[in-house]
């Protein structure tokens, strides 16, 4: 993903609704661009300031941004993994039962 790409999906990251591929894509662009970085700070400050003008509570949204950057990744790297397990399983039993069914008809 380069900046351009990066800095179109800010608002979709922030929204959630990127997929497992590209919320990956996006999270290690962002770990590694320090202007993209900057980028989703400062979106990230506008958007969370402005739900939070009314409650006086005092928050930290750098590591708020980075804990969330890290825990999308996480998830989106799991659920890569996990639909490839999936995958691999299905291929799996339909090659054991395959194999099961060809020496069924052979005796
Ligand atoms: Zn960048």
């Amino acid at each position: 993903m380069d900046c351009k790409d990066c800095k179109k999906r800010i608002k979709d990251f922030l929204n959630d609704s990127l997929n497992s591929k590209a919320n990956i894509e996006f999270a290690e662009h962002v770990k590694s661009c320090h202007e993209c970085m900057e980028e989703l700070s400062i979106e990230y400050l506008v958007n969370e300031g402005l739900k939070r003008l009314d409650s006086a509570t005092s928050f930290d949204l750098e590591s708020e941004l980075n804990e969330k950057i890290n825990k999308t990744y996480k998830r989106a790297k799991f659920y890569k993994n996990f639909t490839f397990i999936c995958i691999l399983s299905v291929v799996t039993v339909a090659f054991l039962l395959g194999l099961f069914l060809s020496t069924l008809f052979v005796f």
